[in-house]
């Protein structure tokens, strides 16, 4: 409760000087834009480019689009005790979940054009047609591929968008025409993991949840990383040579990104290949399986490409999809590898930003050792760990971890709480090493002046007493 008050406070206060221009320097210039579209959606002000949010107009500094932003203060904990009751156990890597099944559509038409099996648009439909939701934010494509956010209303227009766009896309842009033009009041929406983060903090946190939380089901994509619309332009087109507009399918799988072609034909190169068009912000996030999702679904851990691996996680969530199976929209299976299906996540959860050579090298300046500030690092990729989980994801035998912690905690860049080390605000820890700095730097001085001057000086006089006679004489 005490926690809801302040995310309250954090959401309603009306932080007079708060704008876009905060909003750019710290998520945007800073490549933690994940362009969901969610300012843009909330603020007429608001305009985008190809790749980024921009401001059109005077700005009237009223905090909304950076409040709401799903790229700063993201109440995680809140949010998750709203949505997961006794029935949701948490996993570390996939988060909480009731069940885990694998599904598929039973309609062949469906089959031939979804991306896997289906799944979503199925559950989707079923929403629809039963007065679940009135409307879906989803999205579909241009003839070249470009991103396209729609709003569906019917079946139709829920499977014109089937198949996944590697390139990210601005989605939410559509929420406020949704309720305010077309005065859609049970929505749906269907994205990847951070588009999920930006839903829910417009859902759930009041005082704008009041008008605009009109979500009732949220279905998270996995996603492990996506692209910017150069994967397509430039390496698709130009590089392989194969037009966008004679292309049926994309698909990243095994290791592999496959282009399968209208004619039939199907080129495939090894995905490390598109890794210099990933989108930036993707390179950092931790969540693959969209964890405060209704129900999350993809491909991963699923028996075979046609088939869906489906996280239930929400009461609504089971209940969606239940009714969906009963109504012989869908067809389940108890095989899936659940061991799968974490791995790729925990890989996620747990990728650390290394600090390069010239890096270590000017930190070690403040007299710490590579262990210690890798230890630093690891704990700040990681937001908190156990000496165990940094062990294993620095590959640093245990020991050696435990006393860089030690040394870290004096230092006070590193707290503990409940055996989970925290990493300390960089900027804290670094004005602490400069008072640090400058504390030791006076003692020397003041030791030099009062100390070693003075005894110097009087050993010198003594020794030199003739010769200084000599000069004061000359
Ligand atoms: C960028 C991206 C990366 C993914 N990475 C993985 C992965 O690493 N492992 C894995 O197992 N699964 C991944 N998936 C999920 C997988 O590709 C399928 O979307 C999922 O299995 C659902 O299949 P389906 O047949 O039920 O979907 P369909 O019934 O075909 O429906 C697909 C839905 O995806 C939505 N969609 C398509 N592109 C986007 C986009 N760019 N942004 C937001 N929504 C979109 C559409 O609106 C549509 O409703 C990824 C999806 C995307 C979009
Ligand atoms: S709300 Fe979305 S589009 Fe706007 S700055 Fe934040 S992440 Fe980017
Ligand atoms: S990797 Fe993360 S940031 Fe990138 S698109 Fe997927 S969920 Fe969003």
């Amino acid at each position: 409760m005490e926690m809801k008050n302040q995310v309250k406070d954090y959401l309603q206060t009306k932080d007079i000087d708060i704008g876009f221009q905060d909003l750019t320097d710290l998520v945007i210039d800073k490549n933690n834009c994940v362009f969901c579209g969610s300012c843009i959606s909330l603020c007429p002000r608001i305009g985008m480019n190809e790749k980024e949010p921009k401001l059109l107009e005077y700005d009237p500094e009223c905090s909304t689009c950076f409040r709401y932003c799903p790229r700063t203060y993201f109440p995680t904990e809140m949010f998750e005790e709203e949505l997961f009751n006794g029935n949701a156990s948490k996993n570390y890597s996939i988060g909480y979940y009731q069940k885990l099944v694998a599904a598929k559509s039973n309609d062949e038409a469906v089959l031939k054009r979804a991306q896997n099996g289906g799944v979503v648009s199925k559950l989707l439909i079923h929403a629809l047609d039963s007065g679940l939701i009135d409307g879906v934010l989803l999205t579909d494509k241009y003839d070249n591929w470009y991103p396209k956010p729609v709003i569906a209303r019917t079946p139709e227009e829920i499977l014109s968008c089937v198949g996944s766009k590697y390139t990210i896309s601005p989605t939410l842009i559509t929420y406020r025409e949704a309720i305010r033009e077309f005065k859609l009041k049970k929505l749906a929406f269907v994205g990847v993991p951070c588009q999920i983060n930006a839903v829910r903090k417009l859902q759930l946190s009041s005082p704008l949840s009041e008008e605009y939380g009109k979500f009732k089901l949220i279905i998270g994509l996995y996603c492990y990383s996506n692209y910017t619309y150069d994967l397509l332009k430039a390496f698709v087109q130009g590089e392989l040579g194969i037009p966008l507009n004679t292309v049926k399918k994309f698909d990243i799988s095994k290791g592999k990104f496959y282009v399968y072609m209208k004619d039939g034909s199907v080129k495939q190169v090894p995905i490390k290949m598109t890794k210099q068009y990933t989108w930036n912000s993707c390179h950092y996030c931790k969540d693959f399986s969209a964890e405060i999702a209704d129900i999350s679904v993809g491909s991963a851990g699923a028996l075979s490409d046609d088939w869906n691996s489906v996280l239930l996680r929400t009461d609504i969530g089971v209940k969606v999809f239940n009714d969906t199976v009963k109504s012989n929209n869908l067809i389940t299976s108890d095989n899936i590898d659940l061991v799968k299906i974490e791995k790729t996540a925990y890989r996620k959860k747990t990728r650390i930003t290394q600090i390069d050579e010239k890096m270590l090298n000017t930190m070690r300046l403040l007299d710490i050792s590579e262990v210690e500030i890798k230890t630093y690092t690891s704990l700040m990729s990681l937001g908190q760990a156990s000496e165990s989980l940094l062990s294993e994801v620095m590959k640093v035998e245990k020991n050696f971890v435990i006393s860089a912690l030690e040394s870290l905690k004096q230092r006070e860049w590193v707290l503990l709480s409940n055996g989970i080390y925290i990493s300390v605000d960089p900027t804290l820890v670094i004005n602490n090493e400069i008072s640090k700095l400058r504390k030791k730097f006076l003692e020397k001085i003041g030791i030099l002046n009062s100390e070693v001057l003075p005894e110097l000086e009087s050993i010198f006089v003594r020794n030199n007493i003739n010769q200084m006679r000599h000069k004061k004489e000359l």
